[in-house]
């Protein structure tokens, strides 16, 4: 009794014909209500500034993409449904429109600019307007201009599309070497990928250095792999951190995929972590830093119309938001992650037709398909014609795609094999030097053979104009909801960072 005595003491005490006692005259209830709203709704934007921002862009991911990730996870359980990962489950979600300037299907060129700098573009143009002059800055450029330490990363090369919106201008994007000299000049302060994809100009004079050494003398430390990253993150000013040389030599255009990768490998996880350490060291006067982030492999392996891969790279990507949400949770009021795609990739259907979907027959995948062709073809110039079996062709399939294991093949699957596995051995029992259209062919009947017992179509091996999600969580993640276009996302996180100043 006493207790609520007391409240009702102390309610009655707060009550506004109390107050009015204290108040001049003139300002009444309105004018006081309006004032506190002012003062509240200052604080709440100084609060939720984001100082830290996380820009994940999965190359290639379609919501389709999103859904048969969680789908497969769900699948390995016994369960129809999903486990979901992380970054689908934040608070806020949306749906992006991704159609170019000039097409209805977007490139990552013209996509990423949209999502670099907010601005409608041509198919293959690094951040310049449609008129293939006028610069668009990116969202990385404004980080840097109001002192934000900027890094800009990838599993793919630096100077692929996503990666080269955030820092370079160029009129097309397959002009790498034009791209990756405006690397150094962009002054940021971390970048990472597999390599250059081209260290020498064609154009250039004689004896100009190549951008590794470009890159060196304007003051940036190159790293090759994560040992030597933490070797050298403390002395450097500025850094790139590249894959190990045998992974490049081995292919240069990314990191293995997540699906094949072996220890010593450079991985997105890695990446990020690096990214992470070095930006909260080198942000100025506490200014905080921006960080792109690109999955850029689930674009590659959706291009090759290969479903495991593309699931195991989302879900790495995945892994990787959690670490940027694990400093999320360090400084929750300052920190914004927003993770988005430039477009869909692959034209990917969860369904072929009937009401069957068995993701789980993709666990028996342990490389991705490029690799296996990359790696058959090296086999095969290695071994006797007449050691190329069928029980040998079939022994290669059971360990590397699980079929005749998780997979039992039909059939007519078993048909498709046979007549390209024929091709490909009387082509080497006749010297043919190539083979490569036979090497493809057997490839391709294998992966059609998971899409089939798995239930994955897939439309094409281009791109679509398909939604993508945009979903975020932390200061200023209320903006991403509802639906709406590409070029809006990079103008609300300048906003909620302040940079749109
Ligand atoms: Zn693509």
């Amino acid at each position: 009794m006493k207790a609520i005595k007391k409240v009702r003491i102390s309610t009655d005490a707060f009550s506004p014909r109390q107050k009015t006692n204290f108040l001049p005259s003139w300002l009444n209830k309105h004018v006081l209500l309006i004032l506190t709203l002012a003062i509240l709704s200052f604080q709440s934007s100084e609060a939720q500034r984001a100082k830290y921002v996380f820009y994940f862009i999965g190359d290639g991911m379609g919501v389709n993409q999103v859904n048969g990730a969680e789908t497969y996870l769900a699948a390995l359980d016994g369960r129809i449904g999903t486990t979901p990962l992380l970054f689908p489950s934040f608070p806020y979600v949306g749906l992006i429109t991704t159609q170019s300037a000039d097409h209805g299907i977007t490139d990552s060129a013209a996509a990423g600019t949209a999502l670099a700098g907010g601005k409608k573009t041509y198919n293959g143009a690094i951040g310049l307007m449609e008129d293939r002059k006028t610069p668009i800055i990116s969202i990385a450029q404004k980080a840097k201009e109001h002192g934000a330490a900027v890094g800009v990363t990838t599993n793919v090369t630096v100077d692929h599309a996503t990666p080269a919106v955030f820092y370079a201008h160029a009129e097309n994007r397959n002009m790498y070497y034009e791209i990756g000299k405006q690397l150094a000049p962009s002054g940021f302060d971390f970048f990472a990928g597999s390599d250059f994809m081209s260290p020498t100009g064609e154009n250039e004079p004689e004896g100009t250095p190549d951008l590794y050494q470009q890159t060196t003398e304007a003051g940036y430390t190159i790293v090759r792999g994560y040992d030597e990253y933490l070797a050298k993150c403390n002395k450097a000013d500025k850094m790139v951190l590249f894959q190990p040389k045998a992974d490049s030599e081995e292919y240069v255009q990314n990191i293995p995929y997540k699906v094949e990768q072996q220890p010593g490998n450079l991985s997105l996880q890695q990446i990020t972590r690096a990214a992470i350490d070095f930006l909260s060291k080198k942000q100025k006067q506490k200014k905080g830093f921006f960080v792109m982030i690109e999955g850029g492999m689930i674009d590659k392996a959706c291009h090759a119309n290969d479903a495991a891969s593309y699931i195991h790279e989302l879900i790495d990507m995945d892994s990787c938001v959690r670490i940027a949400y694990d400093f999320y949770l360090k400084h929750p009021k300052e920190t914004l992650i927003v993770i988005t795609a430039d477009h869909e990739t692959g034209g990917l259907s969860l369904g072929r037709g009937g009401y069957q979907l068995n993701l789980d027959k993709l666990r028996g995948q342990k490389i991705s398909v490029g690799r296996f062709s990359r790696d058959l073809k090296r086999t095969l110039k290695a071994i006797n014609p007449n050691e190329f079996t069928w029980e040998y062709a079939r022994n290669l399939l059971r360990k590397n795609f699980g079929i005749w294991d998780v997979i039992e093949p039909k059939a007519s699957d078993i048909e498709s094999i046979r007549a390209a596995y024929d091709k490909l051995a009387a082509a080497l029992v006749s010297g043919d030097s190539k083979l490569s259209n036979e090497i493809n062919d057997f490839t391709y009947a294998a992966a059609h053979t998971c899409d089939r017992a798995s239930g994955i179509g897939w439309q094409s091996g281009s791109h679509s104009n398909g939604y993508v999600g945009v979903y975020a969580i932390g200061a200023g993640a209320d903006q991403f909801t509802g639906r709406f276009d590409n070029t809006q996302i990079p103008l609300r996180i300048m906003k909620a960072a302040g940079w749109d100043k």
